[in-house]
């Protein structure tokens, strides 16, 4: 479950290492998680999406990916509203954004399929934050290692949940395959 972790500044080092000093995911101790139980409702890659979005209403459980730490709380994001980024054990990044709530803060560590958020994103209500958004949905983003603060080379989040939820596929491998 969650606790403080002093450990906050050596992650954040970790972020600006290079790609190749990057550890092998050896600290997962658990496996991919969807942040929501719902169907993608746009892909990746469609239009230069660089995301995926689930058709969730106001108020859904958002839960986190993978093990991790909160390494970004943005409470009044112009496009992505108020939004978090979680720092995995396997140095890949995920973020979730429109979000009407937050019950993680920075520094907070995570287990896959913990509650990290609520999510927003309907224009019409009356939660103030959530960003430029046409309708209720969570947009959720996979970075890979060293890209903390650019979403050009993010990969397909489903690819990613995927990876890290297939046990029987040894870490080497999975890393090959999806680079
Ligand atoms: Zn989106």
């Amino acid at each position: 479950m969650r606790t403080k972790s002093i450990f906050v500044l050596i992650v954040m080092l970790l972020i600006f290492l290079p790609l190749s000093l990057y550890p092998i995911p050896v600290m997962c101790k658990h496996y991919a998680h969807s942040p929501v139980n719902a169907l993608v409702s746009q892909s990746f890659g469609h239009l230069g999406h660089v995301g995926v979005d689930y058709n969730v209403s106001v108020g859904t459980e958002v839960r986190a990916v993978m093990d991790g730490i909160v390494i970004r709380i943005e409470d009044k994001g112009l496009v992505y509203g108020r939004y978090l980024m979680l720092l995995h054990c396997d140095g890949y990044m995920s973020l979730y954004a429109h979000l009407s709530r937050l019950t993680v803060k920075f520094g907070d560590i995570v287990e896959s399929e913990d509650i990290i958020a609520y999510s927003g994103g309907d224009p019409k209500d009356e939660i103030d934050g959530d960003g430029w958004s046409s309708g209720a949905h969570l947009h959720f983003e996979v970075r890979i290692p060293g890209y903390f603060d650019n979403n050009l080379y993010n990969i397909d989040p489903v690819n990613y949940i995927e990876m890290r939820d297939a046990p029987d596929i040894p870490t080497y491998e999975r890393d090959k395959k999806y680079g």
